[in-house]
């Protein structure tokens, strides 16, 4: 272990998730800091026995460290560079990187790829960069010249959007900025489809990447259907239902610029279509009284619990949604229901969905469940990685 790094010794106890290779440390399980330390430094974790536990990124806040590295030896040279390397391999085993009809995809999932607190998309040769920890901040020229090595000539760009992702308080100034390069396109693939991406003003980094595989099976299901693309953002779920053959496409959005990129989104791969109509209004209003107008309805919400605390209220408002569309949706339906907040377990989502089945008195029967896709790995050693859940539902 380095001398210059400080070390953060934890209560007893407080090692065994570190010796499973969960890579977070709570600010409640430090015992004792050795020395000053700065946002963003990288520290040494040791047990209460002084047993070396791992390397990892220290912030201010609830998760106090963001373990890097499980070995003693100084994450040094090319150490960045190998883990971005190993990502690449990855994808590109999964089909990406060469496959000519999708060049949309997650590149880093965070933890899931062992860089926790950050997430790179890479969406037509632009790497759009999300950082969440100081410590990634603080390395960012490092990651985008290990980018550069990695990718080579599939690289285009480099695009920082982490404004709003880290914290406050610290003392940096992120801002949204080119980093690299001239972008290719905005506009990128997805089995085929096309999309416009607005990564400098747009949602996450611009495109729920994560339904990729959930979008695709509604274009399974949409033949000659009246669907309805609830919380549609710029239409993903929509395009794939006209591509599937659906009678009729509603998307709905409280965003009008998130409207107004759904249209953009079908023109450009149905000119002139006339099935598809989007509407700038609120899930909750305009699930009052939809009746019996669809017969596939997708209900794609954003995080309604984004902390522990508001997980009530959040298993509450997937309660109404749901009860609404069960209680609306035309005999031999299907509805798509999901959540992405990472505090709300898959049980319990289910459990809401199944009260809200209950309320509505329908008979449902689960076809599929959803998760998230192959470049968002989950590390086995952080199941909290997982936080896309979704059920298919036939309704009666
Ligand atoms: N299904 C989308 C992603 C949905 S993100 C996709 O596949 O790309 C959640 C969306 O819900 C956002 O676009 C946000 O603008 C919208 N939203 C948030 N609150 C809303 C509300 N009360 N009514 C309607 N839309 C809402």
């Amino acid at each position: 272990m380095p001398l210059e790094y400080v070390k953060i010794v934890l209560k007893s106890g407080k090692d065994q998730s570190l010796k499973r290779f969960h890579p977070w440390v709570f600010s409640g399980a430090i015992k004792k800091m050795y020395g000053q330390v700065s946002e963003g430094d990288l520290v040494a974790v040791y047990s209460n026995k002084d047993e070396f536990l791992g390397i990892g990124h220290y912030q201010v806040g609830s998760i106090a460290v963001r373990i890097v590295s499980f070995s003693e030896a100084e994450p040094k040279n090319d150490f960045w560079k190998n883990k971005i390397e190993k990502a690449w391999n990855y994808r590109q085993s999964l089909g990406f990187g060469r496959n000519a009809a999708t060049n949309v995809f997650r590149l880093i999932h965070a933890e899931g790829d062992g860089l926790p607190g950050l997430i790179v998309d890479f969406y037509n040769g632009t790497a759009v960069l999300q950082m969440h920890s100081v410590g990634m901040y603080l390395i960012r020229d490092e990651l985008v010249k290990a980018l550069q090595e990695v990718l080579g000539d599939n690289l285009k760009a480099v695009y920082d959007k982490s404004e709003k992702t880290l914290p406050v308080k610290a003392n940096i100034q992120p801002k949204d900025e080119l980093l690299w390069g001239k972008p290719f396109s905005n506009e990128v693939l997805e089995y085929g489809l096309k999309f416009k991406v607005d990564w400098e003003t747009g949602q996450k980094t611009g495109f729920f990447i994560d339904q990729r595989e959930n979008r695709l099976l509604v274009q399974q299901y949409a033949k000659n259907r009246d669907v309805l693309n609830m919380f549609g953002y710029t239409g993903g779920f929509s395009v794939y239902a006209l591509q599937g053959g659906a009678k009729t496409v509603h998307s709905v959005d409280s965003s009008a610029k998130a409207i107004d990129l759904t249209n953009e989104n079908v023109e450009l791969n149905f000119p002139a279509d006339k099935k598809h109509e989007a509407f700038t209004a609120d899930a909750f209003e305009f699930l009052k009284d939809i009746r019996e107008k669809y017969d596939l309805i997708i209900l794609d919400p954003p995080a309604f619990a984004k902390h522990r605390t508001t997980l009530p209220q959040a298993l509450q408002g997937y309660k109404r949604i749901n009860t609404r569309a069960f209680e609306q949706i035309r005999n031999g339906g299907i509805l798509f229901t999901f959540s992405c907040s990472q505090v709300v377990s898959k049980d319990r989502f289910r459990e809401a969905v199944f009260s809200a089945a209950a309320i509505a008195g329908r008979n449902v029967r689960i076809m599929h469940q959803l998760t998230q896709p192959a470049d968002h790995p989950v590390n086995i050693y952080h199941p909290e990685g997982e936080y896309l859940k979704g059920l298919v539902l036939f309704v009666e």
